[in-house]
Formats: structure tokens, sequence, C-alpha cells
């Protein structure tokens, strides 16, 4: 028990080290999931594998698809790496079927290695159940440990396995009896795509922490999708939300809806329209975009200051960049430019090598900054590190002032799920006023937008938001530490 303490925490602490480096202070999501029921074509693989091109943002450490076809034999491939470097035409070819599943992950713990990527596919007494999770449980430990009293054995140190393994232990109930059981059993975030008996299930949690949608492909079918890019990728039509405590079961009947929960919380995580989902997304009847872009604009009444130029860190900065120049009058200029093609290189845990990440994930465009007082906008502000380095830069490169501004609360407390948060130590919203942040990143002046402000911009009810990393106030009861399951790879 100790041993695994001491590796998980020093995996956590490894993690750090690289975050800093070169996820520049975010918070990230960990997995998007598709699924597709396309009875009238061909290529669900490549439907699936084009839908995880455009979750991508969600995870980029492994990706995986699984199909199945009429003979009900599952079978899938996965990888470490990016979509497009983990399939191609000729594995695609191989995954014939007209049932698929997919899944991106996102880790930088020491349980980088493919037993852990998804999909999950196990055999049961049942047949054989396909699986893709986005989120995290937060009863997995206590589960895992009842099950393998049970003489369960787990093959990943992953809590999505505690799923699959509760859906086996319940197959005499029939599938869809045996997914409501377990489902009931496990508590935390999920949005699950899960393949099993010729059908295509998705499951959202009882507050809705993590979004799933559905669309209708044109010649028949249907998608599931952590969110929308996903579906306009395959040409399939926006239909609705998956809603909160909600399983949808999709066949040749269509989509059969049963609500397995009651609870009347609803949590969505904020932190979707802040930084996770793409701008051309909409999650739960909200663009993406336009929260951002409207956050921007209370930032800007929120927090006004005289200047020359607004800029953004680029890319999740820029909605709300235009949104606070539309409100303040200064002019919106490009003053970063990002080079998107700089994967996860390892680079020495020096201060040179933090330099030298910062400059060669971004630029600065001196023509349009020079001599001028910035307003920067940035979604957020985890660590703090990187804002100092962008400050530097601009500041070197000739800019004569520069304000943040920041279209997210200051991140105070950590998330538990599903979202790799540094602990709280490491949050510097958490051990910081603004003054002494200001004065850590070298701004001359620094404004976050308000909680009510965010909840403003998003649209939605605020008590149908999850806040917790900025407020401290959980849906549920959350654990002390996470998962405690770390396996050791040789
Ligand atoms: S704690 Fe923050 S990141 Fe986590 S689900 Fe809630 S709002 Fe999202």
């Amino acid at each position: 028990m100790l041993k695994r303490f001491i590796k998980k925490y020093l995996a956590d602490w490894n993690r750090g080290e690289i975050m800093e480096h070169f996820d520049f202070d975010k918070l990230h999501e960990e997995c998007g999931v598709v699924g597709i029921y396309a009875p009238n074509y061909d290529n669900v693989s490549q439907m699936a594998c084009f839908s995880l091109i455009a979750l991508q943002h969600r995870g980029q450490e492994s990706a995986g698809i699984a199909v199945k076809n009429g003979d009900n034999r599952v079978q899938y491939y996965k990888e470490m790496g990016l979509v497009q470097e983990v399939f191609n035409t000729k594995i695609l070819d191989r995954l014939k079927g007209h049932v698929g599943i997919g899944h991106v992950r996102y880790s930088t713990t020491g349980e980088s290695y493919v037993s852990n990527a998804q999909p999950l596919v196990v055999q049961y007494r049942g047949g054989s159940i396909a699986l893709a999770h986005n989120g995290n449980l937060v009863n997995a430990d206590g589960l895992r440990e009842r099950l393998e009293d049970m003489g369960s054995i787990f093959q990943t140190s992953i809590d999505s396995e505690v799923i699959a393994n509760l859906i086996a232990r319940h197959y005499r109930l029939g599938f869809k009896n045996a997914i409501i059981e377990s489902v009931k059993t496990i508590s935390g975030s999920f949005a699950l795509v899960i393949m099993c008996d010729d059908k295509l299930i998705g499951v959202r949690d009882p507050f809705g922490l993590r979004p799933l949608c559905i669309g209708e492909l044109p010649e028949g079918g249907y998608v599931l999708a952590s969110e929308s890019c996903a579906l306009d990728v395959v040409g399939a039509k926006f239909v609705r939300d998956v809603d909160k405590g909600e399983i949808v079961i999709i066949d040749e009947n269509g989509i059969e809806s049963i609500f397995y929960d009651e609870t009347e919380k609803k949590a969505l995580c904020s932190f979707e329209y802040v930084y996770f989902a793409r701008p051309d997304s909409a999650i739960d009847g909200q663009s993406v975009y336009m929260a951002r872009r409207q956050a921007g604009r209370i930032l800007a009444k929120e927090h006004p200051v005289d200047a020359d130029l607004v800029v953004a860190v680029p890319d999740s900065g820029i909605a709300a960049a235009i949104g606070y120049a539309e409100e303040s009058g200064i002019p919106y200029a490009v003053g970063l430019i990002k080079n998107k093609y700089m994967g996860r290189t390892f680079i020495q845990p020096d201060q040179k090598s933090r330099e030298l990440a910062v400059r060669l994930k971004l630029n600065v465009l001196k023509e349009n900054i020079e001599g001028k007082r910035l307003v920067l906008i940035d979604d957020s502000i985890v660590r703090g590190t990187t804002s100092k380095r962008i400050v530097d830069m601009l500041k070197e490169a000739g800019a004569t002032e520069v304000h943040v501004r920041v279209s997210s609360p200051p991140v105070k407390h950590s998330c538990y799920f599903g979202i790799d948060t540094p602990s709280s130590k490491q949050l510097v919203g958490a051990v910081n006023t603004i003054d002494e942040i200001c004065e850590m990143i070298h701004a001359d002046s620094l404004g976050y937008i308000s909680t009510g402000g965010l909840v403003e911009s998003i649209g939605l009810n605020g008590q149908d938001l999850c806040k917790a990393c900025f407020n401290g106030d959980y849906p549920m009861e959350v654990p002390k530490f996470g998962n405690k399951y770390v396996f050791e790879k040789i």
C-alpha cells in the first residue's frame, strides 16, 4: 500500500514538472469518446476515426477503436499516439462492422502505456462488451477492492475496468439491467459509450458532469460523441444531448431512453466552456465560442484598463479577447503566434529548457506589439509559470505595459472528475492573492472574471454548473487521494 502511494506521489510530481514545460499551465481533459451505430454504412471504423480526430484536443496519449460485425465478433485496435499516428487505411479496413466505439485518452502519469488505452474489450458469460469512458470514478478504489475480494482480476489500472467488471457480474439480468445496476453502483463523472449485444449504448452520470450528445446520420443510424464537433465531421445532424442520469440504447428500433437516477442536482463542468471543448462545439444547448466571447465582454466590464491593443494567448484565449475588444473598444490584434506542430517532445527540466519550450510553442509578432500597452487575454492561469514567461516575452519584444485579464476565476481546488489538475499547493490561485500573482507573472495589472460573470457568460443556470475548482463546492463527496492503483511497467 505504502509503495503504491509513494509511486503515485512521484508520478504526480513528475507529471507536474512535465506539465509545466509542455502544457502551458492548463487543466487538461482526460478523454473523448465516440460511438457509431450505422447499419447502412460499411465504413464505421473510418467514421469513428474522423470523429476521434475531431476530439483529439480531449486526449493525445492513446487512441482506439472497437467494432462489431454481424457474426458477433468484436475487433479492436488501440495504440499509444495521436489518432493519425495510430490508424491508417490498412488498419481501418480490417476493422469491419456496423457498430463501433472509439476513445482518445490523455494521461501524464506513470500509467501511460497501451494496456490502459481504451476501448476496453472484455469477454464475459453473456458475450463481449467494449467500453469507452470519459470521466473519473470517485468510488473506484472501494469497488475494485470489493471485486478483487470476490475473485476478480484486473488487467489495467484504470477505473473504467471496474465498470466493465460490474456489467459482466450482472450478466444474468440481461445487458440492459446489467448496465442499469452497474451505473447505479458507480459514483463520479462518466460519459460512457458501450457496445454490447449488437447495440450502442450511451450513459451520462447523474450530475451530467461530462458531456455526451447524439447525432443522426443522413443514411440512417446514430452517433454518440463527447462534443458536437465530432458529429459535424461525419455529416451527422445534432439531435440532442444525452441528459444527466440517462441511458440511451440505440439499435434497429431507434433510440430507447432510460432514466436510472432521479438526482435533482445538475453539475455540468463549467471548464468545458472555458478551455476543454472546441469552440465549434455546443454543450447542453450553449455554444462554446459564444460563451467564451461573452466571457471576454464581461471581463472588460469587470476589469477595464486603458490600453492600445487586446491580444490573446492562442488558441483558447482568442474568443474572449475578441469579446473584450468589442466591449472595451480597444482594437484586437494578433500578438502571439502558436506553433501548432509542436508535440509532447521531452525537454530536460532546467531553466533554459523551460524558456525554450515556451518559445517553441509561442512566438511574439513584434511588428504588432512594439511600443504598445497590451491587454493580454488568457482563459486560465493554473501554475502561473507560463504566464510569467509570456509576459516577459512580450515586454522583451517591446510592449510597454502588459495587463493580464483571465476569462475564468482563480483555480483554487483540485478536480476529481476526470480533469488532470495539480495538487492545491501547485495552484497559484490557491496560495496567493491576486496582487501576489500579478507580481509573480510580471504583469502591470491582473484581473480575473468573477464566478458570477463566468456563469452569466455560459448562459446556463449557475446551480446546474460545477464550479468546484473555483469555489471548492463539489457536487459529491470526493476522496482525499486519487486512484491509488498504479501499475509498474518494466
Ligand atoms: S472541478 Fe472544475 S474542472 Fe472539475 S468538473 Fe468541476 S468545474 Fe470541471
